[in-house]
This record gives structure tokens, C-alpha cells and sequence, in this order.
């Protein structure tokens, strides 16, 4: 855990000049929860990598006569990586848009621009806490305090788990006194 946590961070990796694709072998050859599992397993081809459009920060997701959806406008949760309910949402805000354009027959940049509030009212806020989230694998030790006691402690395992979806308890995470009270309440 600890390797695999401190491997995804992209500063992390960057600054430590980790390769991925090694870092993986590795982990299957030496972390105790994964050498049994994979024991048995034969690797039948090469690694591949696949960059994910992460939405760590506003973009410009429409123009003269397009909407970006999806994974085209990089709205992934920089912190699960999950993308398909993102791109569901700005795909029920772009067909509205599209139906606007068609009623007024105005496909121009400026008339757009709605699209993009309707998409960053909706997901702004939620990307940006993930990408702070995110940041936070730049400290595995503290990441690695959170998921320990995690595992240790079951109320505070669901209130985390709970965080994924309930964007004011995931505001904890922002809270300098939530790290001191996690490190000092044991
Ligand atoms: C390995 C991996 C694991 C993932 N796991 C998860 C997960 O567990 N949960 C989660 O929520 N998200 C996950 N994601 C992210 C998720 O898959 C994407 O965010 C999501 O599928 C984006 O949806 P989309 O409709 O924008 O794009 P896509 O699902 O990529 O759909 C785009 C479609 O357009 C087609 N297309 C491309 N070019 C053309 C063209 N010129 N003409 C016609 N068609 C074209 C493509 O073939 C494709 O079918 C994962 C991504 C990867 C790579």
C-alpha cells in the first residue's frame, strides 16, 4: 500500500523518477496481499499505460459549434479516477445546451458559455476538493496514517468511505485540525 499510494502521486513520481510499469512488478513480486494473489499469474504482454484526463483544474469546455463532454472536456476525478458518472452529467448538460442552440439557432462561443457554468456548478466544486485530495498523496506518511486508522478503526473506515459522496465531510480533509485530531486521538 504504502508504495502504491506514493506511486500515484504524479509530483511524486516525477520528482522520484518512478517508473510505473517496474514499480507494478514489483509490487506484485513483494507487497504480502498481493504475492499470493498472483502467484500463479503468467504476464502474457506488455504493461500498457493510459494518461487519465483529470480535471485538476477549469478548462474551456465549448467554443464556436462544440461541446467538450466526458473525458474530451478532462473531467475525471483527479482523486478516484472515476469519469463515467462525470461524463454522464456534463452529457445531460450538453444535450441541453444543444437544444438551445437548435431553439435559437445560436452556436456560437458566447452563447455556450453556459454550458460550461452548468458543468462547473455542478462539478467544480467536487473536482477541486479531489484534486486537493489528490495533492495530499505528496505525503504518504500522512495518507498512509488516514488509511491505517481506517483500517483499524470501523466508524472512522465509513465516515472515509462516506467522504467519496458527501461533499461537506469530504471538506474535512481541507481542516488542518482533522489530521491533528486523526495523528493525537488514537
Ligand atoms: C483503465 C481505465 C479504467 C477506468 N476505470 C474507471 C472506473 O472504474 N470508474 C469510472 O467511473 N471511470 C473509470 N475510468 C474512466 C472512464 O472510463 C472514462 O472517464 C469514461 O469512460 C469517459 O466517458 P466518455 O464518454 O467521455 O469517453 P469514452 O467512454 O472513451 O467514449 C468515447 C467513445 O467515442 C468513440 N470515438 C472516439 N473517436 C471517435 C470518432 N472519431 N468517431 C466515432 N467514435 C469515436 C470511442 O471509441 C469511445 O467509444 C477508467 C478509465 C481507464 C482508461
Amino acid at each position: 500500500m504504502p508504495t502504491w499510494v506514493w506511486a500515484c502521486s504524479r509530483t511524486g513520481l516525477a520528482a522520484r523518477k518512478i517508473n510505473l510499469k517496474q514499480a507494478i512488478l514489483d509490487l506484485i513480486l513483494s507487497h504480502p496481499d498481493l504475492q499470493g494473489r498472483f502467484a500463479e499469474a503468467e504476464l502474457v504482454g506488455d504493461i500498457k499505460r493510459f494518461g487519465l484526463p483529470l480535471g485538476s483544474r477549469r478548462r474551456l469546455i465549448s467554443g464556436n459549434g462544440y461541446l467538450l463532454t466526458g473525458d474530451a472536456a478532462h473531467l475525471i476525478d483527479p482523486f478516484s479516477g472515476e469519469g463515467v458518472s462525470n461524463a454522464m452529467i456534463s452529457g445531460r448538460w450538453a444535450a441541453e445546451q444543444a437544444e438551445k442552440c437548435l431553439l435559437q439557432n445560436d452556436f456560437s462561443a458566447p452563447f455556450m458559455q453556459d454550458y460550461d457554468a452548468a458543468v462547473y456548478n455542478r462539478l467544480g466544486k467536487e473536482l477541486q476538493l479531489s484534486y486537493r485530495m489528490q495533492q495530499l498523496l505528496d505525503y504518504p506518511w500522512l495518507f498512509n496514517a488516514v488509511a491505517n486508522k481506517a483500517s483499524r478503526n470501523a466508524t472512522f473506515g465509513q465516515m472515509l468511505s462516506c467522504m467519496f459522496t458527501d461533499l461537506d465531510l469530504r471538506e474535512q480533509l481541507k481542516k488542518p485540525s482533522f489530521y491533528f485530531r486523526l495523528l493525537f486521538n488514537r
